[in-house]
């Protein structure tokens, strides 16, 4: 197994450096097709080809092949923006490559680049292999200058279309491509100032009511205003203009934006991104033309219903920015001057949804009554829409089941079981009149928290462990920081496609989009509807499945699945997100080698951790059971004894304690594996530090106040994570690991004796020589005996070891001449490989990750070139001694989908994580074996 996983990653580096020689080659211009056209006559790729021309590029081509209406254009590659991106400068001949796929598309079109008679515009788009929401700017109207907009104004008889474009145009190129930006987040875009300033002069306040002369005048104004920002002209020649949009979207993949969003979502940065360069169409040429964006279902619940917006006379920049709020596109039915396209427009919804094999979300423009579709991709969803579309769809045969598991986000799971408003409390906030107003349910779920109304000050509370709402008029990319920081969003302005409800939904944020009757106020640092003014630090409550906005807290209650799987208060037939749940929970099991087992230290733990699907107990930690009520006293009492009597029977008041606690986990593990871990914390865990404290604990010992405070003086350790911990403990002081022994195997009678299966596997932390394990298991075995004669019972049971310290992982052939099994300890592995202290690392770890030292946080997730190493070599080492031997991983990190994949390519038996966390394991589990073979 772990040979083939070597094999497997060999493979793959192959892979990446065959990628790299290919992108030199590219750089040369001389092998390497760099661009890819698709239009009726040509089409060069297809929808198979993401990694090389993007996901936009790669759907455009693929929806021109099955013949809807895609305006022609090319695709520049990825490997061309990899190249870039290292030298700075265009690969050898590719100018002219643009300039020989214009011509042809000039020859689809019948129209000239820079031509005024008959002048084609372009659009120029990014397009990474993901798609990257609001991370990419997008330039349209490309080609217009001073001449070829008085040609378009005379060629459409529209010269308030003209100049609008031109206007549009050059606010895009000033700001993305000369970067002509604001500079505070507060700030006003320096172009929309420019607007507003005309505006406010001429008296007018809907850009609607801009004249074409008054257009004209904006676009003299925002040309003056480049040449102030830049001291350049705003540029005139079309091939330069688009030269200077393909090398800006190059560049933007290196922006700060893209960067933060990369991070967050673990893309490569050596991925790239393609540039599509495509033939304008118009959507607002007039009152027969609009444009919009749809999904094939409505990605917050998963509803089979035809899902979007659109607007009349508008370009497709103004649906997403959320400026005007657009119309529902199930309205357009209706309206007699679409009704036509519409219908178009349900059959393209069909051929999607069976083409693609997934919702789509996509985009599309009506110019003159035609439909064109501009950009189709999965639909980002909810975790509720996901599991309902996954469900539906498979049932349907509309999907593969295989790409239900595959294209699931694991971690966004925990979202089902996110809060939803206390009944209670939510009827009583309705009858106290503490609605405000209802806007658009943009992101499911309930949030209530401190009202704040910038990124900053969302990350500065929600980093202090506050939750908090953020307002906003509306998002943009800058909001990100803050968007993840908050609790819920709410924006005053947008539909369901702004950049807020996209972003929220993605990232499973409580959202409530575009309530327009609510007032914000950045700079008096209020919202104010229906009369109520709320100041920023005062609770506010959104309801991101009906829309609603609450003054004031409202408590939150458990999810429909919680009810059913973990409180009981809801019947599994009564829930649909259950069974859909459960549909999907299923299928994974299906794909999934790897077991799943749970880190659980009481019985109840263990029944929800069954309930969400656990096949066993990954790590019980035993010293958790010594501090509950009065064991800490016989704890303490043990810890402070003076010889081994005194310890002894110290210990003695423990073992009934222990016992009753594994006879618990036992009848609920309903005769499903256990793995217990003896004693591993340092004993001055255990002591108190405080004087008044230690007296109390002398006064009830009997011994005296100093006595207790030398003893825990005694217990210090400059460093305790390396200290007298583990195993150590069990061989200072060996009745400590006897009494656990006992506690253990005298349960297993017990339950045994009743008829329920017991399957205890004993392991020992923290070992890195042979010897130590062998003098513990010593121990386990001798006690084993004895109990089996005192009871009768014959028990079944394994001894094995944590592998958690480098030296263990080495030696592992000879630990596992004794240990039966081996579990990573991949906390303490990380610690001990990295020589990192998880608990002194806030101070310097968020650094690493913003400076790119390390990809990911490695005690979130599994540092495969390090640690992973280490985990390699113990499976090798300890396979070799013993082929048979179980192997798993009990870390953090089992709960983690990138750690889950990596344990299946390894070759580990199962993984262990927190009962909540197991759904997202046998999600990611599933995942692993359709992408790498069981
Ligand atoms: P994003 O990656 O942010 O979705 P897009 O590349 O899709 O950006 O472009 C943004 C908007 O520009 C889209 O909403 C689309 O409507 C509009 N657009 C892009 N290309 C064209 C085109 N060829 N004709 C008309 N509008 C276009
Ligand atoms: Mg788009
Ligand atoms: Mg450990």
């Amino acid at each position: 197994m772990a040979k083939t996983a070597r094999k497997a990653s060999k493979g793959t580096a192959k892979a990446a450096k065959k990628k790299s020689t290919k992108a030199v080659k590219a750089s040369k211009g001389k092998a390497g097709k760099m661009i890819y056209f698709f239009g009726a006559k040509k089409c060069d790729g297809d929808g198979t080809m993401r990694a090389l021309l993007g996901g936009k590029g790669a759907n455009l081509a693929q929806m021109t092949k099955i013949g809807l209406p895609v305006p022609p254009g090319f695709t520049i590659t990825t490997d061309v923006s990899v190249d870039y991106t290292a030298t700075r400068k265009f690969p050898e001949g590719l100018a002219d490559q643009i300039a020989a796929n214009v011509k042809l598309i000039e020859k689809e079109t019948g129209k000239k680049f820079g031509d005024p008679a008959n002048t084609l515009l372009l659009s120029v788009r990014s397009g990474a292999r993901d798609s990257m929401p609001g991370m990419m700017d997008t330039i349209l109207n490309l080609g217009l200058n001073n001449e070829t907009v008085v040609g378009l104004a005379e060629a459409t008889g529209n010269g308030r279309f003209a100049y609008d474009s031109y206007r549009r145009f050059i606010q895009m190129y000033g700001d993305v491509v000369m970067g002509v930006q604001k500079v505070h987040e507060n700030e006003h875009e320096p172009f929309e100032e420019v607007m507003d300033g005309l505006k406010h002069q001429l008296g007018i306040t809907e850009d609607l009511d801009l004249t074409e002369e008054h257009l004209r005048e904006l676009i003299k104004r925002y040309q003056q205003l480049i040449k102030q920002r830049t001291g350049k002209e705003f540029p005139q020649d079309p091939m330069e203009q688009l030269i200077g949009a393909v090398a800006a979207v190059f560049d933007s993949w290196m922006n700060e934006r893209a960067i933060i969003y990369r991070r967050k979502y673990k893309i490569p940065d050596e991925w790239g991104t393609a540039v599509n360069v495509q033939a304008m169409v118009f959507g607002n040429m007039g009152d027969d033309c609009a444009t919009g964006v749809a999904f094939t279902r409505d990605p917050a619940t998963g509803e089979d219903v035809f899902y979007g917006e659109y607007l009349i006379n508008a370009q497709g920049e103004d649906v997403v920015a959320g400026v005007r709020t657009p119309k529902p596109v199930a309205e357009m039915a209706h309206d007699p001057g679409f009704a036509s396209t519409y219908k178009e427009l349900e059959k393209v919804r069909a051929t999607l949804e069976k083409k693609f094999g997934d919702v789509q979300d996509f985009e599309f423009t009506v110019e003159k009554k035609k439909l064109y579709m501009l950009q189709t991709r999965n639909g980002k969803r909810t975790a509720l829409a996901y599991v309902k579309i996954a469900h539906d769809m498979v049932k349907q045969k509309l999907m593969k089941p295989e790409h239900a598991i595959l294209s699931a986000d694991p971690d966004a799971l925990s979202q089902l079981l996110a809060p939803i408003f206390d009944r209670k409390a939510y009827a009583a906030a309705g009858k106290e009149g503490r609605l405000l107003t209802t806007g658009l349910p943009a992101g499911p779920g309930a949030a209530s928290g401190k009202l704040v109304f910038t990124a900053d000050k969302a990350e500065q509370l929600g980093s202090a462990g506050e939750s908090v709402v953020l307002a906003r008029i509306e998002t943009s990319p800058e909001d990100l920081r803050g968007m993840i920081a908050a609790e819920g969003i709410l924006t005053s302005r947008g539909g369901v496609s702004s950049h807020a409800a996209l972003v929220a939904r993605q990232m499973g944020k409580v959202c409530v989009a575009g309530a327009g009757e609510i007032v914000i106020d950045y700079s008096k640092g209020t919202l104010s509807c229906a009369g109520k003014t709320l100041k920023e630090g005062d609770a506010i409550s959104i309801n991101g499945s009906t829309g609603e906005v609450f003054a004031g807290a409202i408590d939150t209650a458990d999810s429909e699945l919680k009810q059913v799987l973990v409180s009981g208060t809801m019947k599994p037939e009564d829930s649909e997100v259950y069974q859909y749940f459960a549909f999907v929970m299923k299928l994974a099991d299906k794909y999934r080698r790897l077991g799943i087992r749970t880190n659980a230290d009481t019985p109840e733990q263990v029944r929800q951790a069954i309930a969400f699907g656990a096949e066993g107990i990954g790590l019980t930690r035993t010293e958790h059971m010594f501090f509950e009520g009065d064991r800490i006293d016989a704890m303490r009492e043990m810890i402070l004894a003076e010889n081994i009597e005194a310890r002894r029977e110290a210990l003695a008041k423990l073992l009934p304690f222990q016992r009753e606690d594994f006879e618990g986990i036992f009848r609920a593990l309903e005769g499903r594996p256990a793995t217990i871990r003896f004693l591993d914390p340092p004993l001055h865990e255990f002591v108190p530090h405080d004087t008044t404290a230690q007296k109390e604990l002398a006064a009830k010992l009997g011994i005296s106040t100093s006595a207790v405070a030398k003893r825990v003086a005694a217990l210090h350790e400059f460093n305790p994570m390396l200290g007298h911990r583990g195993c150590r403990l069990g061989i200072s002081y060996p009745e400590i690991s006897e009494m656990q022994a006992r506690a253990v195997f005298e349960a297993a009678a017990k339950v045994q004796k009743d008829g329920i299966k017991v399957r205890p596997e004993i392991m020992i932390p923290l070992v890195g020589f042979k010897k130590e394990l062998d003098n513990q298991v010593e121990i386990v075995h001798a006690v084993a005996k004895q109990v089996q004669q005192e009871t009768g019972q014959k028990i079944k049971y394994l001894v094995g070891t944590m592998i958690e310290i480098p030296r263990g992982a080495l030696t592992a052939n000879e630990i596992a001449e004794t240990a039966e099994f081996f579990s990573f300890g991949t906390n303490d592995l990380t610690q001990t490989c990295l020589g990192m202290s998880r608990d002194d690392s806030a101070t310097f770890l968020p650094m690493y990750t913003e400076m790119g030292i390390v990809k990911a946080n490695p005690f979130a997730s599994i540092d495969t070139t390090g640690v992973g190493q280490l985990m390699k070599i113990g499976v090798e080492r300890g396979q070799e001694t013993r082929p048979d031997i179980k192997l798993g991983i009990c870390g953090e990190h089992g709960g983690e989908p990138h750690s889950v994949v990596f344990c299946h390519e390894i070759g580990l038996d199962y993984v262990s994580c927190s009962p909540y966390r197991v759904p997202v394991a046998r999600l990611a589990a599933g995942q692993a074996a359709l992408k790498h073979g069981k």
